[in-house]
């Protein structure tokens, strides 16, 4: 029976969800594969900079092979990793247990009794992804403290929690180490040197991203990861709808894939962890060529952001190194509601420049464009050579603190698939619903006073001000958990109603604003709905959601 089938679990996507389902069905005895459209990366070809955009940012079909996907939508532009190791390899590894309430809210309130059973997976998460408080404070972060102290908000700072190997105390940065996580099953490790480029990958590796844990315990136990290839089709075999047959899925080659990997493979049981995007772009495709036409029509609802905002501050007569330290060194809370974190580039990545413009106010609507105009203007007639210079490109990373501001406060969007009326030839996902927030105000007060105490320059968001749109790296939500298929995609165990052995483990799962950076909660309960699968041995592949 086993044999019909070449694989027992196939997985989609080797994200956070991804590659905790890879290695922990692995260990349960399961013949796992991993399809994975990104590449893999290394130190080898990671790029120095941003200014690499070829090896920085994922559009295939321009010939940009990097791992940073940026998606544009009416309401958000989303941010998204795209590589063998999904968000991990450009994240900036702060990992944070969400409050409390969160837990309350949303489609998952009351599907479990979530505060009782996650501390054992988030500790499971923690150990795992080698969540450390972080022990290199750069001159950003210390100018940062100062400047809560500016609001009253300096109880608040915190030194952030992050995924980093910094290796002993009075270790010399770089210093390699014997696997200092797993017992000598893991890879060798450097110690963090504090370049601040986390977000641009890790080339020394220090940063915890998951092909040096999850993902490559799962490979060395036995699973087999294909990677470049992305999946365009999963069907039932043999015309049992609700997959209890087994399912086929079809895969092609996807930028510049030169390893020969099948097109068309036969598992027994599927985990979508593609992220909350992809995720919802390739159910709804197979919703609507019917190969799944089960699933929920609750699909593409409640997607979320975690209501954020980038702000910076440059100095540009900073004689200081501001790119010091790693990409997310430490936090603030302005108010009940309001969270902000201390980010950077590395030295050299200044073409985070063409996305900063100067600090506009105004209205959460589309007259703030107009604003900005007379404020830039205002700007370069009042103070032109502190604006230009803030301005142009060159020196930005080193010169520049970025401020990521965050609020728990609930909004959400939908998502479909449509033919746009600019593009009829195909049908694409877009987003509908209220407009979000395009910025914080209170965030906004916060860095022009910080600014004017400290002689920086406030920068807004470009496509915040201009598109009065707001970015996220965070985007959850789309296929969650809910009681039932009126109301989500899966059930509290991440099982996929009206499928069988059909599962969900990634961002799209997300029933709820988190307020916090969200890998460690998709690890956490990925973990946790993996805890529910039976070993190989005793599996008799009924998993139905409730
Ligand atoms: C710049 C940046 C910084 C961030 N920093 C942080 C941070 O510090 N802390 C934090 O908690 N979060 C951070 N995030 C967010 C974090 O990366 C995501 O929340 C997380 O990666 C989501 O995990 P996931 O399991 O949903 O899927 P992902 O990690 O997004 O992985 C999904 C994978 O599926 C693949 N895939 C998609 N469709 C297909 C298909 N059809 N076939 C095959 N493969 C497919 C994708 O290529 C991708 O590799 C950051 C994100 C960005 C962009
Ligand atoms: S600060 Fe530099 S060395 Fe440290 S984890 Fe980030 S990229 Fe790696």
């Amino acid at each position: 029976m086993r044999g019909q089938y070449d694989y027992d679990f196939i997985i989609v996507g080797s994200g956070f969800g991804g590659s905790v389902s890879a290695l922990r069905l692995t260990e349960k005895g399961y013949r796992v594969a991993v399809i994975e459209m990104g590449r893999r990366w290394g130190p080898h070809n990671l790029p120095a900079t941003t200014w690499s955009l070829p090896s920085w940012l994922w559009r295939p079909e321009l010939g940009l092979r990097g791992f940073l996907c940026v998606s544009p939508f009416r309401h958000v532009l989303v941010l998204h990793g795209n590589a063998v190791g999904g968000g991990s390899i450009v994240y900036a590894g702060t990992l944070m247990v969400p409050p409390d309430h969160v837990w309350n809210e949303g489609t998952w309130a009351g599907l479990n009794d979530w505060q009782r059973v996650l501390p054992e997976h988030y500790a499971t998460a923690k150990r795992m992804l080698g969540v450390t408080q972080n022990r290199i404070l750069g001159p950003a972060d210390h100018r940062f403290k100062e400047m809560a102290a500016l609001v009253g908000a300096e109880k608040s700072f915190y030194t952030t929690d992050v995924a980093v190997f910094f290796g002993n105390d009075g270790d010399p940065p770089g210093k390699l180490h014997p696997d200092p996580y797993f017992g000598g099953d893991g890879p060798a490790r450097n110690s963090c040197i504090g370049c601040g480029g986390c977000l641009v990958g890790c080339r020394y590796n220090a940063k915890n991203t998951l092909d040096k844990n999850y993902l490559y315990l799962a490979e060395k136990k036995g699973t087999q990861l294909f990677a470049q290839t992305k999946v365009v089709d999963v069907r039932p075999l043999d015309g049992v709808e609700d997959g209890s047959a087994g399912y086929q899925v079809r895969m092609v080659a996807s930028a510049g894939r030169r390893e020969p990997a099948p097109d068309r493979l036969t598992c027994r049981g599927i985990v979508f962890a593609a992220s909350s995007l992809g995720t919802q772009d390739l159910l709804f495709r197979l919703k609507d060529r019917g190969s799944l036409p089960r699933i929920s029509d609750a699909l593409g609802r409640g997607v979320r952001t975690n209501a954020e905002s980038l702000i910076s501050i440059r100095f540009p007569s900073a004689q200081i190194d501001l790119s010091q330290g790693v990409a997310i060194g430490s936090g603030i809370y302005i108010d009940e509601h309001t969270h902000i974190q201390a980010t950077r580039c590395p030295k050299g990545s200044d073409t985070v420049a063409l996305l900063s413009t100067a600090m506009t106010q105004g209205r959460r609507d589309w007259t703030r464009a107009f604003v900005w105009f007379a404020t830039l203007m205002r700007l370069l007639l009042s103070q032109p050579w502190t604006t230009l210079r803030s301005l142009w490109p060159i020196g930005f990373a080193t010169q520049t603190m970025i401020l990521l501001c965050m609020q728990t406060i609930d909004g959400h969007i939908d998502m479909r698939l449509e033919r746009p009326w600019f593009w009829p030839f195909r049908k694409i996902l877009r987003s509908a619903g209220e407009p979000l927030p395009a910025f914080i105000p209170q965030a906004n007060e916060f860095a022009l006073k910080a600014a004017k105490a400290t002689g920086g320059f406030p920068m807004s968001a470009t496509v915040e001000v201009l598109f009065n749109i707001p970015t996220t790296a965070h985007c959850m939500g789309g296929a969650r958990m809910a009681r039932t298929r009126a109301e989500g995609v899966c059930d509290g165990k991440n099982r996929v109603f009206g499928y069988t052995n059909m599962y969900i483990c990634d961002g799209s799962m997300l029933g709820a604003n988190l307020g916090v950076n969200p890998s460690l909660t998709i690890t956490a309960l990925s973990e946790h709905a993996m805890s529910h699968i039976p070993a190989a041995a005793q599996q008799r592949w009924t998993q139905v959601a409730a």
